[in-house]
């Protein structure tokens, strides 16, 4: 069983030193059990902040030397539990190995599934993060502007496209001009700004000539110093996620912000609102999944998967995903599904 560890909390930026390839014994499933075999890892954003000693205030944070936490679509491979069969696949919390064993509380029967990665993204957590937080914190009403960042991510995209869906004028932001063509010619985005581009700020401003009425947060620092004098009267923010500062060390450079912040929210009515998906599954995930479903077969919403190949390579990739180097909700392939 290959699995890989925390082997040190990240000094800024995670390096391939602070994860260590581990072997141990594939584990026995006791009575109530089942053994899981990975198919699919999930790599997301936050398990940066899970890799800090202490974690967040909803999910504790990785022990060190234990292994790296992260949800799968993974196979029963052996069962002593009665509701799960060897050879069905679950969506499940197996974390960075090939191995893991469960008590099924924690497993979702995914059925016959046509494409079962997409059980961690476009029909899964990072979609279902964009429905609510767009839904029902932003509430895009036909003809406002919409912003998002990391617009070709696996929230992100999501999010332009629900927009799109109900009459919002949408404006991505994205890293390059690959991923900027693709918001605007395949997911339908009205403009994407390159946020290397080292006009990107100024652009904005010309794109968003009305206004932004609904800025859905996925990244904060230089792209929120931007969005924020953009930002119109009555204004909702959902707070999805700071990327930006996952990694940071230090405060950003420049004059401190928090007075614009206030003085902002204050004088143009803004509603902001944090929102961690946890919550929302018992109210709004049929919804979403009947939604969501409905719209990817009609093609009115469409998924791109970054997947690699290879469990070896989850650190990589991970480091790439912190670094926007994915193209889309970011895959490890762990074995054959
Ligand atoms: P993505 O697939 O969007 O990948 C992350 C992307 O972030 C990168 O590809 C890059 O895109 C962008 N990025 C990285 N660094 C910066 C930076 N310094 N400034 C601007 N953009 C940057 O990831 P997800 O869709 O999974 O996650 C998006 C956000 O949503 C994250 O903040 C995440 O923490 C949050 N989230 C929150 C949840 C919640 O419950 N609140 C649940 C799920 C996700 P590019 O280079 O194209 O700009």
């Amino acid at each position: 069983n290959r699995r890989f560890l925390l082997a040190a909390r990240p000094q800024g930026l995670p390096t391939a030193q602070d994860f260590r390839l581990d072997q141990a014994a594939v584990p026995v499933p006791a009575e109530g059990q089942v053994l899981l075999r990975t198919a699919y890892l999930s790599l997301d954003p936050y398990m940066r902040t899970l890799m800090e000693e202490g974690g967040t205030s909803y999910a504790p944070g990785v022990t060190l030397g234990a292994p790296m936490i992260g949800g799968t679509v993974s196979r029963v491979v052996a069962s002593r539990h009665p509701q799960f069969q060897v050879g069905e696949l679950v969506l499940a919390n197996a974390g960075w190995q090939d191995y893991a064993l469960s008590d099924g509380q924690d497993l979702t029967a995914l059925g016959a599934m046509a494409q079962p990665s997409r059980a961690l993204g476009g029909l899964g957590m990072p979609a279902f993060t964009a429905y609510v937080g767009l839904l029902d914190i932003g509430q895009p009403r036909p003809g406002e502007t919409v912003v998002v960042a990391a617009a070709t991510g696996a929230v992100g995209s999501v999010v332009g496209q629900i927009a799109k869906l109900k009459g919002a004028r949408v404006v991505g932001i994205a890293g390059g001009a690959d991923k900027c063509r693709y918001a605007v010619e395949t997911l339908g985005f009205d403009v994407c700004l390159d946020r290397h581009d080292p006009q990107w700020a100024g652009q904005l401003a010309a794109a968003c000539a009305d206004g932004i009425d609904v800025y859905f947060e996925n990244v904060g620092g230089e792209v929120f110093d931007a969005v924020l004098p953009l930002l119109n009267l009555g204004a909702r923010v959902p707070v999805c996620g700071h990327i930006a500062d996952y990694n940071r060390q230090s405060l950003p450079a420049g004059p401190n912000r928090l007075q614009l912040l206030m003085a902002t929210v204050l004088q143009q009515r803004i509603r902001m609102q944090g929102f961690i998906i946890l919550d929302h599954y018992a109210d709004r995930f049929e919804a979403f999944r009947r939604d969501m479903g409905e719209w990817i077969d009609a093609g009115r919403v469409i998924v791109r998967e970054d997947v690699i190949d290879g469990l070896e390579n989850a650190p990589e990739a991970f480091i790439g995903l912190l670094e926007g180097r994915n193209f889309g909700k970011l895959v490890v392939r762990v074995s054959e599904d």
